[in-house]
């Protein structure tokens, strides 16, 4: 079994998503461990949790590797009976280190943005604010879809791309709508909604939209203004799908084992009342 320093680890996910890139109120990074640490298994989800905790700890895994930071909201405090201090005090205890990339990964090439792009089937992409101009790290991605297709067969071909979840996704618009520019945002996108190239595209992809958020853009439509269609997935789904690629990255350069997370963290158990009268 191949085992490396987890401060070589965390050198490569350094170099694949730079922090340099993370946005200033981030916390990305090591949270928890050694540097010296030998690392043999890695298990990689968008967030920590108990239940992913305890698969890290089930399958012998020596390094959490997520999306999200654990120590994102200030922990406060490390006690057993508290949450999330409680998390991060069991993940001591069992000698699991914790490791996140999140804005920075979202900005990446080849990270979370462009995973999404790629279930999307996205073509001549780039980030929808680049670093520098004609780069390709940004927040963001924007591109064209080879072939327009109307809205709700975009909904159903991502709808097979990304993992199920109890709300599904949502959309807006109506179905027939040609789509062939699209804009997107993993995770919480509603601050590009006002975005002239998000107005401008056919489509905008993202989650976490709120009530008021979507009916602007939808009564900005109604009111004859350029707007576009959207589809909010799970925040979970749309950022689990760089897991994948992340995994296949640190294989390839370290050998380490990786194993995705059979946790589900989206936060939705179960859906009743589909607005169908069923
Ligand atoms: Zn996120």
């Amino acid at each position: 079994m191949v085992s490396r320093p987890l401060g070589t680890i965390v050198d490569l996910a350094n170099r694949l998503w730079p922090p340099a890139l993370a946005e200033e109120w981030d916390n990305p990074g090591l949270a928890l461990g050694s540097l010296d640490a030998e690392i043999s298994r890695i298990l990689l989800a968008v967030d920590v949790t108990p239940s992913v905790l305890e698969e890290a700890r089930a399958s012998e895994c020596q390094l959490i590797l997520t999306h999200h930071p654990s120590l994102f909201r200030q922990a406060g405090t490390l006690r057993q009976d508290s949450w999330p201090g409680g998390l991060l005090s069991r993940a001591a205890e069992e000698r699991i280190a914790l490791f996140s990339a999140h804005t920075n990964a979202d900005a990446a090439e080849d990270g979370v943005n462009d995973a999404l792009a790629l279930a999307l089937g996205l073509s001549q992409t780039h980030p929808l604010h680049p670093v520098k101009p004609q780069d390709r790290t940004g927040i963001g991605r924007r591109g064209i879809l080879s072939r327009p297709a109307p809205l709700v067969q975009v909904a159903h071909d991502l709808a097979r791309a990304l993992p199920g979840t109890a709300a599904g996704i949502l959309v807006q618009g109506c179905p027939d709508r040609p789509i062939r520019s699209v804009t997107l945002c993993s995770g919480s996108g509603a601050d590009f909604l006002s975005d002239p190239a998000v107005r401008l595209s056919d489509l905008y992809v993202t989650s976490d939209l709120k009530h008021h958020e979507a009916l602007d853009v939808r009564s900005a439509g109604e009111l004859g203004l350029r707007a576009p269609a959207l589809i909010c997935v799970s925040h979970w789904a749309g950022e689990s799908l760089w897991l994948t690629r992340a995994a296949a990255a640190i294989s390839r350069e370290t050998g380490i084992e990786c194993i995705l997370s059979a946790q589900r963290t989206d936060p939705w158990d179960f859906r009743v009342g589909d607005g169908d009268g069923e």
